[in-house]
């Protein structure tokens, strides 16, 4: 059986939580969590990376530290995991669904402005498959709209727009280690800041609204209750785990690069036949392989397609349902505009195994199944 995914392992991870329990120091911000953050912050060039204990937390610091309230609005994709709008949801914000784009599945740009009101307050895009959103424009509208950009780059560390790393090109930028992700520490992820001015108040809500971090900094000599807060701090053991995937980010990076191309070669010849769609990396993005999908006619071809691989011993998925047709997304959100790709896009998508260590027989194999299901041996 060929998994979809296997969660990232380079060999020192072990060593590496071994040295975080014999420091005697597994909560948080030990020496791990440093480490990350500041190799975090030596890749990207954002101003501050806050280790968090996911990308959903990430998102919900974001959603504290531009005081997002009842009644306010956040523009995001319909075509996105739950997190994304969860993390406003449970401010007391609605959710504004606007389409996606059918090249990247990213939320098409030239829509967003006439889904503005008096009561938006922020723009989440998401990086689909680590391939970036248009983020000049979705920049520009929110410096005329007075709008902070929060990205979901849950799946875009490493990879760029025009040169820049995503995640470091709106105000926040949040990005995940969950084990299905390019680097993992099983449940975790980072925080982006890129203004100053929220730094010092991130690191507070994280350490449960005290002053703690500036405590450990000497700049004060005892730590209280300033402000609300909570605890998003992952454990040392976690961000050891981490540390030993991102002292081999580059190698875990060019084996999953070599799956993702090795993929696209094989499988041109069926998209040039017309049979299936290959995803689409626009000029001036640069992508990081986190994932690997193809695209079939309908929802009918691609549910066949996924039996026909499992059959043959191959796990492919689809995933997410379009938010605005779940019951919570009714409940908590509405689509602005028309639905034209978000639902027919998602309904064609197919995800191919895609995880660091996948051998290229096996890629070969995969490639080989999907074009006998067309039809082309
Ligand atoms: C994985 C993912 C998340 C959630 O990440 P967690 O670390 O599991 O909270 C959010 N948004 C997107 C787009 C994701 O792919």
């Amino acid at each position: 059986m060929i998994r979809f995914n296997v969660p990232p392992y380079t060999g020192k991870e072990m060593d590496y939580i071994k040295q975080a329990v014999e420091a005697q120091k597994i909560c948080g911000d030990g020496e791990f969590t440093k480490k990350c953050g500041e190799w975090i912050e030596k890749r990207t060039g954002t101003k501050k990376c806050l280790l968090t204990t996911s990308c959903t937390h990430a998102t919900e610091l974001a959603a504290l530290l531009t005081d997002i309230k009842e009644g306010d609005e956040v523009i995001m994709p319909s075509y996105t995991f739950v997190s994304t709008a969860d993390a406003f949801v449970l401010r007391g914000a609605k959710a504004v669904f606007v389409d996606i784009r059918p090249d990247t599945m990213n939320i098409d740009e030239t829509k967003i402005e006439a889904a503005i009101t008096e009561r938006t307050r922020a723009i989440v895009p998401v990086h689909y498959a680590g391939v970036s959103c248009e983020m000049d424009t979705i920049m520009d509208i929110a410096k005329r709209h007075n709008l902070t950009v929060i990205e979901d780059a849950a799946q875009g560390i490493l990879s760029t727009y025009k040169g820049k790393p995503l995640g470091v090109i709106g105000d926040f930028g949040c990005f995940s280690f969950h084990e299905t992700k390019n680097y993992s520490m099983g449940e975790g992820g980072a925080l982006l800041i890129q203004r100053e001015k929220d730094i010092e108040e991130a690191e507070i809500i994280r350490e449960k609204g005290t002053n703690r971090s500036r405590f450990f900094r000497g700049q004060i000599d005892k730590y209280t209750w300033v402000n609300f807060g909570s605890s998003y701090l992952p454990s040392d053991m976690n961000a050891a785990y981490l540390y030993a995937q991102l002292e081999l980010a580059d190698e875990i990076f060019e084996d999953r690069m070599n799956s993702w191309e090795h993929y696209r070669r094989e499988l041109a010849p069926l998209a040039e036949k017309g049979e299936i769609e290959l995803p689409v990396i626009p000029e001036g993005c640069s992508h990081n392989a986190h994932m690997f999908y193809i695209k079939a006619k309908d929802l009918e071809e691609r549910t066949a397609l996924l039996a026909f691989l499992k059959e043959k011993g191959i796990l492919s998925v689809f995933h997410y349902i379009p938010l605005h047709s779940a019951p919570a997304g009714k409940k908590f959100g509405r689509f602005h505009g028309e639905d034209i790709y978000t639902t027919r896009e998602s309904e064609r998508l197919a995800r191919l195994p895609m995880y660091y260590g996948l051998k290229s027989e096996q890629v070969e194999y995969i490639c080989e199944q999907v074009k006998a299901f067309y039809g082309m041996g």
